[in-house]
């Protein structure tokens, strides 16, 4: 069981007299015990060799290390070499690490002489918290393991929007003021985002991943474009001020609405420098909270706000370890398919689906959607179309600019996949072109019509969900969430066609 892993022992807090290595996305100050401390950064170009990642995250990886360095002189070793091993080699002084953000990290960390392993930061609870929460709660027969009960507990642990004992606003969640369509007119609520400007170390990281791939040593996919996301702790901080002052009232009602041309809406895009560790996150709630008290933001948008960063973030985060080394492996609906190659190369030339053509290319070109783009456009597609859960958490982790193991297994596997059989979610996220066509203004554009599941112009989304249904009928017939849908499946006068006509589609492009 989990708890008795090693990589999960209560770490010491601090290392005074240490050398701090600061993994990749450990960049923030919060990852030293003092602001003049020592530290060690590794640049390991092992790690681009061994995957086929997005070329922009490739591009905000290195240019976020080699910014840290720039920024610390001298304060840091920073060495470029081909793996860690070899860094660590190098250095003949104690070194100190907070516990890394994967399995394999810390295996790696706690298996090296000289490396003394401290407890985990970066996020709002620490595993210790989370460990005496959770303790009673699971599958067995205790309470489940509720993301809204952890945000809840979360809430009041750090006091963040309570009066005493009560939550602002007399509820811990405001989202049925949510979760609203799209504007009408096509508009975005929200103003465009601040975008940090390029400077002479991205043009270096440009030309090196520029020559690595033309020596044949890696390879991307994905176009190559301006740095959108922020690298440093300054930007960062420029980043959440934007946000705060001029996106975040409109974050809640639209937080689940989709714009064919408005790829940001107002969404904080803030996870790329989260998880790249440049901020600390207990920082944006205050931030956040200080905005709704100063300014009067909606206590909708600033609630359904916080609620993202210490509730879904954190509760990710402490169900990578909590539920242990083998969760990835979770096949529950059995689910074989390859990722098809059209997905893979984020190759749009045969899609003719708006929505899929749609979000695909915005994925090439800037490595980055928002949550319902993930959740409902690509995850539903992968779950009709029964791509095996692995390989899509494999392809989300290198396609997507803010990915790391610890956030892509439980999102995929557990939330879109279902793939854990109901640990994370009770239901399977699957809908059909009605809900894509209720939250976006894809389907007016589409060949297809989202009322239709059988013919030429049946949406595959629609008609994908009934396939679906129909394949999961079996194993999810003890589910008492899905007896409604499951009950509409065996009304369906046309079921044999209508899963004989997806069968065929499969995972071809349409
Ligand atoms: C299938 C799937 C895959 C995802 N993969 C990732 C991923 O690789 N990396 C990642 O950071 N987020 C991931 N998410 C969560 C979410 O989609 C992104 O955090 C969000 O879209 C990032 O944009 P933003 O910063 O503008 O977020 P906002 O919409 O502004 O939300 C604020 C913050 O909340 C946090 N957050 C909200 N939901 C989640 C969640 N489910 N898991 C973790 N953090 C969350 C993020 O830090 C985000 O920055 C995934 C969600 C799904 C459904
Ligand atoms: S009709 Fe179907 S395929 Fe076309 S955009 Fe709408 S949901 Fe997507």
């Amino acid at each position: 069981m989990a708890a008795d892993d090693p990589a999960l022992a209560d770490f010491p807090e601090r290392a005074p007299g240490t050398r701090r290595w600061c993994f990749a996305d450990q960049l923030g100050p919060h990852f030293l015990d003092d602001p003049h401390q020592e530290v060690l950064l590794v640049e390991s170009r092992a790690v681009f060799r061994r995957r086929r990642f997005h070329r922009q995250k490739a591009h905000l990886l290195l240019s976020a290390l080699r910014h840290r360095a720039a920024e610390l002189g001298d304060q840091a070793r920073f060495l470029q070499t081909t793996t860690y091993a070899e860094a660590l080699d190098a250095v003949d002084e104690p070194v100190s690490v907070c516990a890394p953000t994967t399995w394999p990290a810390r295996d790696f960390v706690l298996a090296r002489d000289g490396v003394q392993v401290l407890a985990s930061r970066g996020f709002v609870t620490d595993e210790q918290t989370f460990r005496r929460w959770a303790t009673g709660r699971g599958t067995d027969g205790g309470k489940r393991l509720l993301m809204d009960d952890f945000y809840r507990a979360a809430r009041q642990h750090h006091d963040v929007l309570m009066e005493g004992s009560e939550p602002t606003g007399g509820k811990y969640n405001f989202d049925h003021d949510n979760r609203e369509p799209p504007p009408k007119d096509g508009a975005s609520p929200a103003p465009e985002p601040w975008i940090p400007a390029e400077d002479e170390i991205d043009e270096q990281v440009r030309a090196d991943l520029d020559r690595w791939e033309a020596d044949g040593d890696v390879s991307f996919v994905g176009d190559d474009g301006p740095r959108l996301f922020p690298v440093t702790r300054r930007e960062t901080l420029h980043r959440l001020r934007d946000f705060l002052a001029h996106r975040l009232a409109a974050f809640g009602p639209h937080e689940d609405a989709m714009l064919a041309d408005e790829p940001w809406l107002a969404h904080s895009l803030l996870s790329a420098p989260m998880n790249l560790g440049l901020v600390d996150p207990a920082e944006v709630v205050q931030r956040a909270e200080q905005a709704y008290r100063d300014e009067g933001l909606p206590l909708n948008s600033v609630e359904g706000f916080v609620r993202q960063v210490m509730g879904w973030r954190d509760y990710i985060w402490h169900l990578y370890w909590h539920l242990g080394r083998e969760y990835r492996h979770g096949n529950a609906l059995d689910a074989h398919a390859e990722v098809p190659a059209w997905m893979a190369e984020l190759d749009t030339a045969d899609l003719d689906a708006a929505c899929l053509s749609g979000v695909v290319g915005d994925l090439r070109s800037r490595g980055w959607v928002h949550h319902i783009p993930r959740l409902m456009v690509l995850g539903n597609y992968a779950l009709q179309r029964g791509i095996e859960p692995l390989a899509m958490t494999d392809w989300m982790h290198r396609t997507f600019v803010d990915a790391y193991d610890w956030v892509m297994v439980p999102n995929v596997v557990g939330m879109s996949q279902h793939a854990d059989g109901g640990v994370l979610a009770t239901k399977p996220y699957a809908a059909g072109g009605a809900y894509i066509d209720r939250m976006s203004d894809y389907c007016g554009g589409c060949r297809y019509d989202p009322k239709k599941r059988l013919g030429e112009d049946a949406c595959p989304f629609t008609a994908g969900y009934w396939g679906f249904l129909d394949r999961v009928e079996d194993t999810l017939a003890g589910n008492r969430r899905m007896a409604q849908p499951l009950a509409g499946l065996r009304r369906l006068k046309d079921r044999e066609a209508v899963v004989e006509q997806e069968q065929q589609r499969g995972t071809d492009p349409y």
